[in-house]
């Protein structure tokens, strides 16, 4: 379904980005993934995605960092002749409570989960346009639609995603790059380990479906959303979660 095609997906190393990767790469996509810094996770997905004997690379870099995403995009334009896809899902949370929140915890946030989107898709602008067709996809959540309480900055964060999404969906469409937001809900990764049971029990009561979700069901969608068959879906928002919000 992605048979030749070149993809980046940030926050690759691990989770959501890591199951997409591999599934991409099972589809056939040469796949580059951006990580932070843990170099022996995004080696691990590496070897999962060479088995379907596609071309595959990880680069460490900030997402955050306009430089760095300047420079890691020109070094991926070294090994790829070209990006058919660009997913934007590197994220982090550091929740809190407004009261407590940090003005430093809460610019991280949003300059991880949404000034990295808007910074790899301005260095790839130029050659999505150039192309004439594209996919781009971006990693919100159900909070950034909803709200959570204690997480003022990741939801502002992934509600501005969504917004980003739609802009580029309407100044791209005409050239055939299509753009993109996926809203999970709980979804297993080391993202949601680190909440308490409690938390944990509570939200699965809250899930219609009545189970969190896994990575590999978000990459199912992604890979969709990322194949020919996807053309006619832009500005969209899709929500995976079990219908916890609806
Ligand atoms: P995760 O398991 O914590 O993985 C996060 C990934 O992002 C890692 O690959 C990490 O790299 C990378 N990353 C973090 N900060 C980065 C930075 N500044 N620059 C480059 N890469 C960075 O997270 P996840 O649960 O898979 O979440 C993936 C996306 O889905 C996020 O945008 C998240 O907000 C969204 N989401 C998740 C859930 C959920 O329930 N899990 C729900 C809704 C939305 P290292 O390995 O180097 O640290």
């Amino acid at each position: 379904m992605l048979e030749g095609k070149y993809a980046v997906i940030t926050g690759g190393s691990r989770g959501i980005g890591r199951a997409m990767a591999i599934e991409f790469a099972r589809l056939g996509a040469n796949v580059a993934i951006l990580y932070s810094s843990n170099r022996e996770a995004a080696e691990k997905t590496l070897d999962e995605m060479k088995v379907y004997g596609v071309y595959a690379y990880a680069f460490p870099c900030n997402v955050a960092s306009f430089e760095e995403t300047k420079n890691v995009v020109e070094e991926i334009l070294k090994v790829f002749p070209t990006v058919d896809i660009l997913v934007n899902n590197a994220g982090i949370t550091k929740d809190g409570i407004m009261l407590t929140m940090t003005e430093e915890n809460f610019d991280m946030v949003v300059d991880t989960n949404l000034k990295g989107a808007f910074n790899m898709t301005k260095h790839l602008y130029p050659t999505l346009m150039k192309r004439k067709s594209g996919r781009i996809i971006n990693m919100t959540s159900v909070a950034g639609v909803m709200g959570n309480a204690g997480q003022a900055n990741y939801a502002s964060a992934k509600a501005g995603m969504i917004g980003l999404t739609k802009s580029i969906a309407k100044e791209l469409g005409k050239r055939g790059v299509t753009c993109n937001a996926i809203a999970p809900g709980f979804i297993e990764t080391e993202m949601t380990a680190v909440l308490s049971e409690k938390i944990k029990e509570a939200a699965v009561k809250s899930i219609p479906v009545n189970r969190m979700g896994r990575a590999e069901e978000i990459a199912k969608l992604a890979s969709f959303l990322a194949s020919e068959d996807a053309a006619y879906i832009t500005g969209q928002v899709i929500q995976i979660d079990g219908g916890l919000c609806m």
